[in-house]
């Protein structure tokens, strides 16, 4: 899976390395390669187009970090676009509801429905310590009950006793029936497939799901069929709607394209991933993961992130030296923000902080970081004169105005911020004394 992909970018940077400096036509020439390997692996365009122009916008203009070549760095942000267009952190399984939990599986036949619904089955089973009762509500291809009892017993996990006739709405029913009345903490429905999508199924299915009220409907796609894997699951999640997919065959050599634009056009996460036959081959889909596996860069990726962590490091040594000293002003505020955005919470720079353990700190650590509101402090700051940012006492009202209007926010804003900046310089000096006691790693208890 993904080799050939992997091949065509490789070829890409391996170009790029061989330059000093990162220039806009560098990025360009590089881009169009990517963008061929990208329609190769048989993305879909429209995803290709997107992709291209934010590796773009990023990858322009950035700053090569101190120890990393220009190549290395498009590598990274190519890596993380690929990432988040995987759908960034992995999703698990929503069984935060009163049991059972239902998961219903969907998708066409031969996609490995029923090889999934059992891997699925066996890892709550044996990994969750959950007990599953699977059934099968495929009435139409003869044995296909028959089949899933066979695996149910092959890894020792509970099927709903088949009554011959019965039709699928009436299974469901009598599926989450028993597991409530029998203490099952989870319900497989292994629905129906059909070759190839119709009406019927889709009115099967959405009965299926009124009845069953599922916490989870899960599609399975063959990762082999490509972008045919990816109109199913557009059809899949208009029509009754889904809430995850499971990719299989990632073992086999598809040219990846399928995994990488499901979540750009369905939106839906992929949450699980097949990688073999046998019924243990089944792995949480990683989007980061599978972005290194499909760019087959992991050092120079791990290389990247370990610059971009020393410089943020002695960021963090330089901002923290001058805490030391009791001193804050409104750049240094402005330079913690930065790192904040960068490192998506407080709490990598607090612990270069002495004083870890007081209440105060705490509450920091655990603030929650919303982008935007950074932005609009990192905006009042860069409309404050150089003077203004090392001497905010100097800030009065008419200044205060001026900022405002500045940078589009509100005195109200301004007012916030200043006094965040006190708050942290008033804290400053109190860890300035606690460290002249001596306590600088003990803690402010
Ligand atoms: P269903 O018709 O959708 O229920 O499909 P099945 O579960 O019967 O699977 C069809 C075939 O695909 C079987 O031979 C499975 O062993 C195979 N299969 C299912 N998942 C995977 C996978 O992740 N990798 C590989 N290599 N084969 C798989």
């Amino acid at each position: 899976m993904f080799d050939s992909l992997q091949e065509r970018l490789g070829s890409v940077f391996d170009k790029l390395k061989r330059r000093g400096a990162l220039s806009e036509a560098d990025v360009t020439a590089a881009l169009r390669e990517v963008r061929v390997a990208l329609l190769e692996a048989d993305v879909a365009l429209p995803v290709v187009k997107d992709f291209v122009e934010k590796v773009k916008t990023d990858a322009v203009g950035q700053d090569v970090l101190k120890s990393v070549t220009p190549g290395q760095m498009v590598v990274k942000i190519v890596n993380d676009h690929l990432a988040e267009m995987l759908g960034s952190d992995h999703v698990a399984l929503n069984l935060q509801v009163t049991p059972p939990a239902v998961i219903m599986m969907v998708g066409l036949q031969g996609s490995g429905k029923t090889t999934s619904t059992a891997k699925i089955s066996k890892r709550l089973t044996e990994k969750d310590r959950k007990k599953v009762l699977m059934t099968s509500l495929d009435v139409q291809r003869p044995a296909a009950q028959q089949q899933l009892a066979i695996l149910g017993a092959q890894i020792g996990v509970r099927t709903l006793n088949i009554v011959p006739g019965e039709q699928p709405v009436a299974i469901a029913k009598r599926a989450v029936q028993t597991g409530a009345l029998e203490g099952f903490d989870v319900v497989m429905l292994d629905t129906a497939g059909r070759l190839a999508i119709d009406e019927q199924l889709m009115v099967e299915v959405a009965s299926v799901r009124d009845a069953a009220k599922p916490a989870e409907i899960l599609l399975v796609a063959d990762a082999m069929t490509g972008q045919d894997a990816v109109t199913v699951a557009d059809t899949f999640n208009q029509k009754v709607g889904l809430t995850g997919i499971v990719m299989t065959r990632m073992d086999g050599d598809a040219r990846g394209g399928a995994a990488l634009s499901m979540r750009a056009v369905t939106g839906c996460p992929i949450k699980l991933m097949g990688v073999g036959e046998k019924l243990e081959e089944l792995e949480d889909f990683h989007p980061s993961r599978v972005a290194s596996r499909i760019l087959g860069m992991g050092d120079v990726v791990s290389l990247v992130e370990k610059a971009a962590e020393s410089f943020d490091e002695e960021e963090a040594e330089k901002l923290a030296a001058k805490m030391k000293k009791g001193k804050f002003d409104l750049n240094d505020l402005a330079s913690q923000l930065k790192q904040m955005q960068k490192m998506g919470g407080m709490s990598s720079l607090m612990n270069m902080l002495p004083g870890m353990n007081s209440a105060q700190m705490k509450k920091l650590k655990d603030a929650k970081v919303d982008d935007k509101i950074i932005n609009r402090q990192l905006a009042i700051i860069s409309s404050m004169t150089p003077q203004e940012r090392e001497k905010p006492e100097i800030i009065k009202a008419k200044r205060r105005t001026r900022i405002a209007g500045g940078s589009g926010t509100s005195v109200q804003d301004v007012n916030k911020l200043l006094k965040q900046q006190q708050e942290a310089a008033r804290m400053m000096k109190k860890v300035q004394k606690m460290g002249k006691k001596g306590m600088m790693r003990g803690g402010l208890q």
